[in-house]
């Protein structure tokens, strides 16, 4: 490393974030650039420890240590050679990742970790102003189609790679622009859209065919792709919401969380939030809107803040978000180890905004007025039975701790449950594991059916983008040696 005692020499400094007011007035994103001096100082914080725990802690095995160094030397070209050689899609990850790596950072023993995930970010974001990142088109084809079903970072991932390959790619994708969760589940204050596009179109440059408004199963037939092509990567994510069955479920103003967050993506893009009914999924039947409403939230993780952070753009009068667990201790103890802290229990920027927090709440029935219209959730404290080793190992109502929350839009952001099942997945016949998630292992992705394989949430179910790129890689490093080894005929299933 360039500067051995840059660890001792710096303190962990984030970039300036735009302040609360100025953005939720809007829906862009709020982290400012480092200046060239602090990027230097963060990169010089590396240790470049013997072993690179860090590097272990990246789903994507990124080798952290040595693009740090050439970030401290001002080596772009190569800081960003480093960074792609095991990352698609860095100006992804650089902007959403939990960033597992920092949690994995030696230093973070006993200082705060090197900011890696903002240096990703930094580079690519570089690369791109200094023209590094051009088209890779493959020089010649392999002749063997492979069709990927979905377009979210799994299926992106696996279909760049293939492509890399030589092998011909579609990718079909129901929503009517390719992405999956970049494009319609994140917010923009997260990832504004301009960026997914931007790779979409290095990636169609390098070859790639992106089918949009083709929702595999439905107007799209699987026979015909199964004679079409080679091999058939299942990416199509996990998208079965958890549902909250109780009394009142049906009134007016209880939405899913993902018909919410994708209308105002559907918005920010210009487009009308009530289009795609039939094809696409997550179209709410009417306009959805926090603006004036007491808004509660219910579920404490990614899509519950994000839901939060969207609440108040709209203008909310009121925001109170519910999780089901404790509220954690406040300091590391067995049951919080830092710095590997559960997301639900750090405060997330879009709750830094505004919100009402509160944990150990069961829902119990939604209340409303004579109209069907929502008026509350009525909700009773949880008493939590923690075992010796702090574990929670069950539950009980509080006797008298029953009360109404009042609301006028409830969004149910529970977490998913597994893929959609009807349509594609049991046309196909495919095998689901125990959680109804598509039953392949992490070593060959294949599928119960040969030729067929699945990566992603749909395989691992609800995750984390940089996992999903992970899959999608080596997905597609299973699928190109089968393809080279000339297994590469499908069995023709029957027409009906
Ligand atoms: P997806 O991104 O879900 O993509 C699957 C695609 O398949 C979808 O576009 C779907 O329309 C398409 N599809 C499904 N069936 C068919 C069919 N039959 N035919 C054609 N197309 C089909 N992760 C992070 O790391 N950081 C975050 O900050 C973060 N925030 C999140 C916020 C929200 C609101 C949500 C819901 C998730 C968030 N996640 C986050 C998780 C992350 O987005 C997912 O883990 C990741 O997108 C999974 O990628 P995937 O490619 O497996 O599936």
């Amino acid at each position: 490393m360039g500067h051995k005692t840059g660890f001792i020499d710096y303190t962990r400094e984030e970039p300036n974030y735009r302040s609360i007011e100025e953005r939720v007035s809007d829906y862009k994103e709020f982290h400012e650039k480092y200046t060239p001096s602090n990027l230097n100082h963060q990169a010089a914080r590396c240790m470049d420890c013997g072993v690179p725990f860090c590097t272990n802690g990246c789903p994507l095995g990124n080798v952290i240590p040595d693009f740090n160094d050439a970030v401290y030397r001002g080596a772009w070209k190569e800081a960003y050679d480093i960074l792609s050689s095991t990352n698609n899609f860095p100006e992804f990850t650089g902007r959403i990742c939990p960033a597992p790596c920092e949690s994995a950072c030696v230093l973070g023993i006993n200082q705060p970790p090197v900011t890696i995930e903002e240096i990703e970010k930094h580079i690519i974001e570089i690369a791109f102003e200094q023209g590094f990142v051009q088209p890779r088109i493959p020089k010649t084809r392999s002749g063997k189609k492979v069709a990927v079903i979905g377009s979210g970072p799994a299926g992106l991932a696996a279909a760049a790679q293939l492509n890399y390959a030589g092998h011909t790619v579609t990718v079909y994708e129901r929503d009517d622009e390719p992405g999956g969760l970049l494009v319609y589940g994140i917010p923009d204050f997260k990832l504004e859209k301009w960026v997914v596009k931007r790779r979409i179109d290095i990636l169609k440059e390098e070859g790639i065919i992106f089918k949009c408004n083709a929702n595999v199963g439905v107007n799209v037939k699987i026979n015909d792709l199964l004679r079409e092509n080679q091999a058939i990567i299942l990416a199509t994510g996990s998208t079965v919401p958890r549902e909250l069955e109780i009394p009142g479920r049906d009134l007016k103003g209880i939405f899913p969380a993902m018909e919410f967050l994708k209308q105002q993506n559907k918005i920010n893009l210009g487009k009308d939030p009530l289009g795609g009914k039939g094809i696409e999924s997550n179209v709410a039947s009417e306009l959805i809107s926090a603006a004036d409403k007491k808004v509660v939230v219910i579920g404490g993780g990614d899509t519950g803040s994000d839901c939060v952070g969207t609440s108040n753009r709209q203008g909310a009068t009121s925001i109170m978000q519910l999780t089901h667990g404790p509220k954690p201790p406040s300091d590391r103890t067995d049951y919080m180890p830092w710095p590997g802290v559960p997301a639900i229990f750090t405060t997330s920027s879009s709750q830094e905004e505004g919100v009402i927090r509160e944990f150990g709440l069961a829902p119990l029935s939604f209340v409303g007025d004579e109209n069907g219209n929502l008026t509350g959730l009525k909700v009773a404290s949880l008493e939590w039975q923690i075992s010796e080793k702090g574990k929670r190992i069950g539950s009980i109502h509080k006797i008298g701790s029953e009360k109404i929350i009042p609301c006028d839009v409830a969004l149910l952001a529970m977490g998913f449950i597994h893929p959609q099942h009807e349509g594609l997945l049991d046309e196909l016949g495919v095998e689901l594991d125990l959680n109804g998630n598509v039953k392949a292992n992490n070593k060959n992705f294949v599928t119960n059916i040969s030729k067929i394989y699945a990566c992603g949430d749909a395989r691992k179910g609800q995750s984390l983008v940089v996992w999903a790129i992970s899959e999608g890689r080596e997905c597609a490093r299973i699928v190109d040696e089968a393809l080279s080894n000339g297994i590469s005929e499908l069995e023709s299933k029957d027409e009906n």
